[in-house]
């Protein structure tokens, strides 16, 4: 018996095919198509879905049912979701993508199951990484930052699926910088993999904390001055310059490491606050930027956090699915959909 699961990020969508202990026995993956309508959304998502089947050898039909994680808003009533400010062309809000109707019509199954992305991380962490405890949170630094939460064994919902958009809380009321969300001062905006090279410029540029200069602004020749403050050889002008390069570069250019030392200390405030709202047993971290720099992001967080907390200091680790937990979490909600556990309030909530 096999079930699908999907991973749709901003950049990749991702399938499945595999069985209820989570081995898989095929995939597939597409860039996520950047607009310019829902549609060539619902259509990538229905192709890597079939190449998937046919890289298992496969009928989509003799699939049991599927699981989606997915980025951005999502409506649990009509099975579609909003577009995320993380995708592209953000300015004009596109019309929801309509995403469990059409993959049950194509897998001829009414076992679809639609989550946010960080949930079915969550699910996919709770059940193969950390079975024995009730109380997990899975933290993602990637692109943005976010978390999925079960609390006493149950994934916690919100009112429409959208809980966990933890990346939004506030970390500097200052807000220096701009949130993809259009407010400002929010965790992501400081600490996440798109984010990062912005506060390497506002570092440099010395303005981080609401210190200005005395004109109140800053123009390109104190921008110079000012780097000298803090030497650097990043390219702080290319709008090339990547977060997994100022993380390279961590320890030997002064710059990257006063930005990393400066994300570690806004880590710290983020998760203490996640963890004081959950008290969970656990956070599993995962998404592109802790994954691949896990002693820089997580041993200062393990250092600092306790001075931050009120509850009961939880295990921090690395995901034990690493890329994988979204999509092991999407097809453990497919079997639990299709087993009817989602009506007790098991993992489908
Ligand atoms: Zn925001």
């Amino acid at each position: 018996m096999y079930a699908v699961g999907v991973d749709l990020g901003a950049t990749n969508v991702r399938a499945v095919i595999g069985d209820d202990t989570g081995m898989i026995v095929g995939r597939a993956s597409a860039r996520t198509p950047q607009g310019p309508t829902a549609e060539v959304i619902t259509h990538a998502v229905l192709d890597v879905v079939r190449d998937a089947c046919r890289n298992a050898a496969i009928e989509p039909s003799s699939t049991v049912g599927a699981g989606i994680g997915s980025m951005g808003a999502i409506d649990r009533d009509t099975g579609t979701v909003g577009l995320s400010s993380n995708l592209g062309n953000g300015e004009e809000l596109l019309k929801p993508i309509s995403l469990v109707d059409p993959l049950a019509a194509l897998l001829e199954t009414d076992a679809v199951v639609l989550h946010n992305d960080t949930l079915a991380g969550a699910i996919g962490e709770h059940h193969h990484t950390h079975p024995d405890v009730d109380s997990l949170v899975y933290l993602t630094i990637s692109s943005g930052i976010g978390a999925g939460v079960i609390s006493s064994g149950r994934p916690v919902l919100g009112a429409d699926g959208n809980a966990g958009e933890v990346g939004h809380m506030t970390i500097d009321a200052d807000g220096c910088l701009p949130c993809g969300c259009g407010a400002a001062g929010h965790w992501e905006a400081y600490c996440s993999g798109n984010s990062i090279p912005a506060l390497a410029r506002l570092l440099a540029a010395g303005d981080e904390g609401g210190s200005e200069d005395e004109n109140g602004h800053k123009d390109e020749d104190e921008d110079e001055n000012e780097n000298r403050h803090t030497e650097t050889a990043l390219p702080l002008e290319s709008d090339k310059l990547t977060a997994a390069e100022i993380f390279e570069h961590a320890g030997s250019d002064p710059l990257a490491t006063r930005v990393v030392d400066r994300v570690a200390e806004l880590n710290v405030l983020g998760m203490g606050n996640v963890i004081n709202a959950y008290a969970p047993a656990v956070v599993s971290v995962g998404g592109a930027v802790a994954l691949n720099n896990p002693s820089l992001v997580l041993d200062p967080i393990r250092e600092q956090i306790e001075s931050q907390l009120v509850v009961q200091t939880p295990e921090i680790a690395c995901s034990g699915l690493g890329e994988e937990a979204v999509l092991q979490g999407a097809l453990r909600c497919a079997f639990a959909s299709v087993d009817g556990i989602g009506d007790g309030g098991g993992i489908d909530g």
